[in-house]
């Protein structure tokens, strides 16, 4: 059952103290499911200052019985998979068993990072002296307030609300105001497993105001943004002024590179697995598809076929293998590359346009003869369309799939053990995936470099991005 949602300060779900809210719209039917409450100043202020009396308490609960928490939250997600995945799906559009899948996966991440709060160890740093004690000790950085969005409401915000937790800071989390119920009911599971109130506060508003609330203020000690990169490098900016510890996990353009060797069956199935999964609004998705001249002809059919078969419609149909875009905006973002490419001379080989009106439904969509002056080739589409380019040689493909400022993804694949290291060791990008499609497990470092912002959510890196380090050098005569 859906209902309104509210804010989450200091252990009560409330609503805004001005009275402001906005709809919730399920992006399927176009249909209003319920209303969202609107933090004003006062109810963030209010949540600064729990997060900051939460932090004082939570940071002297030892990592052992942090630990133990999070395992328990990650107990209470799984058994709730199914109810949160239906709330998931009604408010962000994805097919139910992605929806679910992520709510599984949240699982993982809490009892990953319930194993990564038992290890943040320090070290003893051998001393000049007879009689020093040199100590390097990790301490939590403080609370911390982080921004997630829409396109995995809820896996977004667990990977920052764990790595946060266990490493002994409390959160304000500011959801996502399009999914916002989901994101709600992974703050449940935290609560219900035992959590002390002002630990981690949920709010929503305008997104602007709150993050020009929450960053400069003296109590929040670290920023943490995932979204576009326009709107990551303001805050980061912000952030910068006010000199705050800060992670930004912004947008990508993922080069597909396919080379002459390739085992091409298994990179069409692969790709187009990727490239429309949650109907392309993935960080990581594959963006711009390089291809071999070689095998452009039986790439691209295949590619096609696999698109157009795409069972497109409402995600709470188990048949529905794509959903909605998430909002209008999308749709119209999704007309524009593709208008602006065929303009300049690129060909629809499938799809191309908005389905029917009610809904935001795209069809996957994928263009040839894209030329790299196309918007799509140099924007990140975030969603279902897919530009194919030929290439020639390893040095051609290398130039183009480093090309543009973003370096988050990027996939190839290639029969040959030297082509592989080459291609691997090339890539300026965060994540690298050869042959296979194998990111963004809990174990593994996630995140970008270049305008893709810095710092990892995933691995053993991502607490470290909610430690200090502190130096304590000690002398003792006796
Ligand atoms: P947007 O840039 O307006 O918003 C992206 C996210 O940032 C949203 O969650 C939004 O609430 C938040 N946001 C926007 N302005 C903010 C501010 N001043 N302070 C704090 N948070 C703010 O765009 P959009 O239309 O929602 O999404 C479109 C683009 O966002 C996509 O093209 C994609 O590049 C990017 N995006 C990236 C991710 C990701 O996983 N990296 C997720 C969602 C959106």
């Amino acid at each position: 059952m859906y209902s309104d949602v509210k804010l989450y300060i200091n252990g009560e779900w409330c609503d805004g103290s001005a009275g402001k809210s906005e709809p919730i719209v399920n992006p399927a039917t176009g249909q209003v499911l319920a209303r969202l409450a609107h933090a004003a100043p006062a109810d963030l202020e209010q949540a600064v200052h729990a997060a900051d009396k939460g932090f004082r308490a939570w940071r002297k609960v030892s990592a052992f019985e942090r630990s133990k928490l999070l395992r328990k939250a990650g107990e209470i997600i799984r058994g709730r998979a199914d109810e949160i995945g239906r709330l998931m799906t009604l408010e962000q559009g994805k097919p139910l068993a992605e929806a679910k899948m992520e709510t599984l996966l949240a699982g993982d991440l809490m009892d990953w990072f319930a194993e990564e709060a038992r290890r943040t160890y320090g070290r003893i740093v051998p001393a000049r002296a007879d009689g020093v004690m040199q100590l390097v000790v990790k301490e939590p950085v403080g609370p911390v307030a982080a921004f997630t969005p829409w396109n995995f409401p809820i896996n977004q915000a667990v990977r920052k609300v764990s790595a946060a937790l266990a490493a002994g800071c409390s959160v304000i989390l500011k959801g996502p105001e399009e999914t916002p119920a989901s994101c709600a009911a992974l703050v449940q599971a935290y609560v219900d497993a035992g959590l002390p109130a002002g630990v981690l506060n949920l709010v929503y508003g305008v997104p602007a105001e709150v993050s020009e609330f929450l960053i400069p203020h003296p109590l929040i000690r670290k920023i943490t943004f995932t979204g576009s990169t326009p709107v990551g490098k303001k805050l980061a900016a912000l952030a910068g002024q006010h000199m705050k510890r800060i992670t930004m996990e912004l947008g990508g353009h993922a080069p597909a590179v396919v080379f002459a060797d390739a085992d091409v069956d298994a990179a069409i199935k692969q790709l187009a697995a990727a490239k429309f999964r949650n109907a392309g609004q993935v960080c990581v998705a594959p963006t711009r598809f390089l291809v071999h001249e070689s095998v452009l002809q039986r790439f691209t059919e295949g590619f096609v076929k696999a698109a157009a078969a795409l069972k497109v419609g409402d995600g709470l149909d188990p048949a529905t293998r794509m959903g909605p875009l998430a909002n209008s905006r999308r749709i119209e973002a999704m007309q524009m590359f593709v208008d602006d490419a065929v303009s300049k001379g690129a060909k629809v080989l499938t799809g191309g346009k908005r389905i029917g009106t009610a809904g935001c439904f795209f069809e996957p969509t994928v263009l040839g003869d894209v030329p790299r002056t196309a918007r799509i080739m140099n924007e990140e589409p975030f969603g279902p369309v897919a530009p194919i380019v030929p290439f020639a040689s390893f040095d051609e493909v290398v130039a183009e799939a480093n090309r543009l400022p973003f370096g988050l993804a990027a996939y190839a694949y290639t029969r040959s053990l030297k082509t592989a290291q080459a291609i691997g060791s090339a890539f300026e990008s965060g994540m690298v995936t050869i042959n296979h499609l194998g990111l963004a497990l809990p174990e593994v470092p996630f995140g970008g470099v270049k305008d893709s912002g810095y710092g990892s959510e995933g691995g053993s890196e991502a607490i470290e991005a909610y430690l200090n380090t502190k130096f304590i050098s000690q002398f003792s005569a006796e």
